[in-house]
Protein backbone atom coordinates (compact mmCIF):
# COMPACT_ATOMS: atom_id res chain seq x y z
CA UNK A 1 0.00 0.00 0.00
CA UNK A 2 1.56 3.48 -0.85
CA UNK A 3 2.34 5.86 1.59
CA UNK A 4 0.53 8.95 1.11
CA UNK A 5 3.87 10.81 2.89
CA UNK A 6 6.31 9.55 0.37
CA UNK A 7 7.13 12.46 -1.97
CA UNK A 8 6.69 11.44 -5.76
CA UNK A 9 9.90 12.17 -7.78
CA UNK A 10 10.22 11.57 -11.39
CA UNK A 11 13.82 12.38 -12.66
CA UNK A 12 14.33 13.25 -15.93
CA UNK A 13 17.86 12.67 -17.27
CA UNK A 14 18.38 13.61 -20.89
CA UNK A 15 16.60 16.54 -22.99
CA UNK A 16 13.66 16.48 -24.24
CA UNK A 17 14.48 17.76 -27.73
CA UNK A 18 17.92 16.75 -28.53
CA UNK A 19 18.67 14.02 -26.20
CA UNK A 20 21.69 14.55 -25.08
CA UNK A 21 22.71 14.24 -20.85
CA UNK A 22 24.69 17.64 -20.97
CA UNK A 23 23.34 20.06 -18.50
CA UNK A 24 24.70 23.67 -18.28
CA UNK A 25 24.67 23.95 -14.51
CA UNK A 26 25.66 20.73 -13.08
CA UNK A 27 28.29 19.91 -15.98
CA UNK A 28 30.06 23.05 -13.95
CA UNK A 29 29.06 22.09 -10.33
CA UNK A 30 30.75 18.33 -11.52
CA UNK A 31 33.87 20.71 -13.29
CA UNK A 32 34.26 22.43 -9.93
CA UNK A 33 34.23 18.74 -7.92
CA UNK A 34 30.79 19.69 -6.28
CA UNK A 35 28.81 16.83 -4.17
CA UNK A 36 25.94 16.48 -5.68
CA UNK A 37 26.58 17.86 -8.36
CA UNK A 38 23.16 16.65 -10.53
CA UNK A 39 21.27 18.41 -8.35
CA UNK A 40 22.42 21.97 -9.09
CA UNK A 41 20.62 23.79 -11.98
CA UNK A 42 19.66 27.73 -13.10
CA UNK A 43 17.39 27.90 -9.88
CA UNK A 44 18.67 25.35 -7.40
CA UNK A 45 21.30 23.30 -5.47
CA UNK A 46 21.48 20.51 -3.28
CA UNK A 47 19.22 20.64 -0.05
CA UNK A 48 18.98 18.39 2.94
CA UNK A 49 16.38 16.25 1.12
CA UNK A 50 17.21 17.06 -2.37
CA UNK A 51 17.15 20.36 -5.00
CA UNK A 52 15.50 23.25 -3.99
CA UNK A 53 13.52 24.73 -7.20
CA UNK A 54 10.36 26.46 -8.13
CA UNK A 55 7.98 25.26 -5.31
CA UNK A 56 4.43 26.36 -4.70
CA UNK A 57 1.22 24.78 -2.88
CA UNK A 58 -1.56 23.33 -5.74
CA UNK A 59 -4.83 24.38 -3.63
CA UNK A 60 -7.05 27.03 -3.71
CA UNK A 61 -6.44 30.22 -1.69
CA UNK A 62 -9.43 30.59 -0.10
CA UNK A 63 -10.00 27.02 0.28
CA UNK A 64 -6.31 27.21 1.67
CA UNK A 65 -7.23 29.96 3.92
CA UNK A 66 -10.47 28.15 5.59
CA UNK A 67 -8.84 25.50 6.41
CA UNK A 68 -7.47 24.27 9.60
CA UNK A 69 -3.68 24.14 10.87
CA UNK A 70 -2.24 20.56 9.91
CA UNK A 71 -5.03 20.59 6.96
CA UNK A 72 -2.54 18.50 4.00
CA UNK A 73 -1.88 19.59 0.40
CA UNK A 74 0.52 19.04 -2.27
CA UNK A 75 3.43 21.03 -2.69
CA UNK A 76 5.11 20.99 -5.89
CA UNK A 77 9.08 21.29 -6.45
CA UNK A 78 10.80 21.59 -10.25
CA UNK A 79 14.01 22.17 -10.62
CA UNK A 80 15.31 23.40 -13.91
CA UNK A 81 18.35 23.63 -15.78
CA UNK A 82 19.64 24.55 -19.46
CA UNK A 83 20.45 21.47 -21.99
CA UNK A 84 24.04 21.80 -22.85
CA UNK A 85 23.70 21.18 -25.89
CA UNK A 86 20.67 23.18 -27.50
CA UNK A 87 19.71 25.51 -24.35
CA UNK A 88 16.55 23.94 -23.85
CA UNK A 89 15.13 25.09 -20.17
CA UNK A 90 13.61 22.02 -18.79
CA UNK A 91 12.82 20.38 -15.47
CA UNK A 92 15.28 17.64 -14.53
CA UNK A 93 13.10 16.43 -11.48
CA UNK A 94 9.45 16.82 -10.66
CA UNK A 95 8.47 16.35 -6.93
CA UNK A 96 5.24 16.41 -5.47
CA UNK A 97 4.73 16.15 -1.81
CA UNK A 98 2.37 16.52 0.85
CA UNK A 99 2.46 19.20 2.51
CA UNK A 100 0.76 20.47 5.86
CA UNK A 101 -0.80 24.11 6.66
CA UNK A 102 1.18 25.26 10.32
CA UNK A 103 1.13 27.91 11.74
CA UNK A 104 4.17 31.13 10.53
CA UNK A 105 7.18 30.87 13.24
CA UNK A 106 7.82 34.00 14.80
CA UNK A 107 10.05 36.49 12.83
CA UNK A 108 13.08 37.65 14.69
CA UNK A 109 13.35 41.42 15.34
CA UNK A 110 14.87 42.61 11.66
CA UNK A 111 15.00 39.67 10.18
CA UNK A 112 12.89 37.38 8.55
CA UNK A 113 12.24 33.96 8.70
CA UNK A 114 12.82 31.28 6.04
CA UNK A 115 11.00 28.41 6.40
CA UNK A 116 11.62 25.48 4.09
CA UNK A 117 8.06 24.98 3.50
CA UNK A 118 6.36 28.05 3.63
CA UNK A 119 3.03 28.41 5.41
CA UNK A 120 0.56 29.48 2.99
CA UNK A 121 -2.53 31.57 3.69
CA UNK A 122 -4.25 35.22 3.32
CA UNK A 123 -2.00 37.43 2.04
CA UNK A 124 0.91 35.15 2.37
CA UNK A 125 2.87 33.58 -0.90
CA UNK A 126 5.97 32.28 -1.80
CA UNK A 127 9.12 34.58 -0.60
ZN1 LIG B 1 18.88 19.68 -25.83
Amino acid sequence: MKDENQPIIKTFDKCPVCGSTERFVADLARKEGLENAEMYGLNCRPGPQGPHGFMGPVIDEKKMAAALIGHKFPLYIAPIDACGKCGLVYTFRQEVHIAKKMLLPATPPGGRGSPIIPPFGPGKGLT
